[in-house]
This record gives structure tokens, C-alpha cells and sequence, in this order.
């Protein structure tokens, strides 16, 4: 019966972009395991939903697409809730909150407030809140498949900054002591999980297991075990 063709009943499908530690990242033993906050949270709302998880792992700038034709169930990547996206998918209620930082070389003392970042060279993730947010200060912007990819580009010095989220830039500075922390008034930001505006049951399910899980406390024994 159309073997190996389409999707399976009893499979949720969670796309991902497993470059965003502590959120999603390849790693554990095998070191090719996708690990992380999301992925145990998408983990407990294909449970709930009686439901296997698979796993796809792509670019950050396909996860929509992917979701609008079916390819994938939700998107559960760190994912900023923004009035954009929403006009193609809905959002989860927020499950983090998050902001923009920077992150430039040590060595690097030109930047203090928000007018100094103006016409530097930025690097930023293909398709992120950074990468849209960048335009409002400088036309230098370029554009990486990965955070990581980005991250390299500063170490080599090719750009002057990197504008990314502030769990995994403090989680790439960890592994980079070359690297600093720069923290401006940039405004919040709440990751949803993303769901086709076709599937209103899936979005209700996800919202009852991120109330169970607040709830019972799951929820913070998570956030503890994963971040910082
Ligand atoms: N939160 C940012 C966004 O939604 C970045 C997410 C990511 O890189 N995985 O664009």
C-alpha cells in the first residue's frame, strides 16, 4: 500500500535547523544524534499525541516551505513568533524568550550603544529575525546557512559582527574564548512552534503539552537541564 511513499499515520514529523545550541544541535555519543531544549519538547508533543517523532534536519530558510507543503508536521527550531511568519503559518503560545546580541572579536572596542553598529559588517543566518532586523542599520550584511558558518566568518575576520540569539551566541562564545559578548537594547523575542494553518488540531495538542509541561514543572527542570 504506496510503500515508502508519503507520510506514515503514526509519525509527527519535527523540522529543524540543528545548529542552534542549546536549542537544537548534532551531537551525543554516536555524534549524529539531533539533541536539544526543542527537540525534547517536540519529543513530549509527539507523545501526547500519540505519535513517533522523526526528525528533519534542513536549512533555516526551508523550514517554512517545508511546512506548507507537508514535507513536515511543525517546526520546532527557535523560531521567532513574528507578524511575517504569521502570515503563512500559525504559532504555538511562546514557549521562550529570547533577544539579539553581538558577537565581535575581543579585541574589538568600537561598539557601545546601537549607533555604532551602523555600517559594519554584519554576518547573520539566511532567512533569521537577525538577518531582517540587520537591514535597519547597515546594507553590509551577509547572509549564512548556519549561525556557525557566520561565527567562522568573524573569527577570519571578514566581518565585524554577528547579530544572533543570545542562548546560542553565549553558547558558541563558550567554545570561542577569542570571541565577546556584546548585549544592546535590542527588543525581546518569543520562539513559538510553527504549525500549518491547515492543521488547527496539531496547534491545540502542542499548546496542552506546553500547559501540562509549565504545569508540572517539567518545563523548568528542561529549561534547567539545557540552558546556561
Ligand atoms: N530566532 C531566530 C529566528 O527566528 C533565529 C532562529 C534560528 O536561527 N534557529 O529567526
Amino acid at each position: 500500500l504506496l510503500a515508502g511513499c508519503g507520510k506514515s499515520n503514526d509519525v509527527l514529523v519535527v523540522g529543524t535547523n540543528a545548529a542552534f545550541p542549546p536549542f537544537e544541535y548534532v551531537g551525543g555519543q554516536s555524534g549524529d544524534e539531533i539533541k536539544g531544549f526543542d527537540i525534547e519538547l517536540a519529543k513530549q508533543i509527539a507523545k501526547d499525541a500519540g505519535k513517533t517523532l522523526k526528525i528533519e534536519n534542513m536549512k533555516f530558510d526551508s523550514l517554512i516551505v517545508a511546512l506548507n507543503s507537508g514535507k513536515i508536521d511543525f517546526i520546532a527550531s527557535g523560531m521567532t513568533i513574528t507578524p511575517e511568519r504569521q502570515a503563512s503559518v500559525n504559532f504555538s503560545e511562546p514557549y521562550y524568550e529570547a533577544t539579539q546580541v553581538l558577537l565581535v572579536n575581543k579585541d574589538n572596542d568600537t561598539i557601545h550603544t546601537l549607533d555604532d553598529i551602523k555600517d559594519k559588517h554584519f554576518a547573520v543566518q539566511l532567512g533569521s529575525t537577525a538577518d531582517m532586523m540587520s537591514k535597519k542599520y547597515t546594507q553590509n550584511v551577509t547572509a549564512f546557512n548556519t549561525g556557525f558558518e557566520a561565527i567562522m566568518e568573524l573569527k577570519n575576520g571578514k566581518v565585524d559582527l554577528v547579530l544572533f540569539d543570545s542562548e546560542p551566541a553565549a553558547n558558541y562564545l563558550a567554545k570561542n574564548p577569542d570571541l565577546k559578548l556584546i548585549k544592546l537594547d535590542f527588543p525581546p523575542e518569543f520562539y513559538g512552534f510553527a504549525v500549518s494553518k491547515q492543521q488547527p488540531e496539531l496547534l491545540n495538542s502542542i499548546n496542552h503539552t506546553l500547559k501540562n509541561l509549565k504545569a508540572s514543572g517539567q518545563y523548568q527542570t528542561l529549561v534547567s537541564a539545557h540552558i546556561k
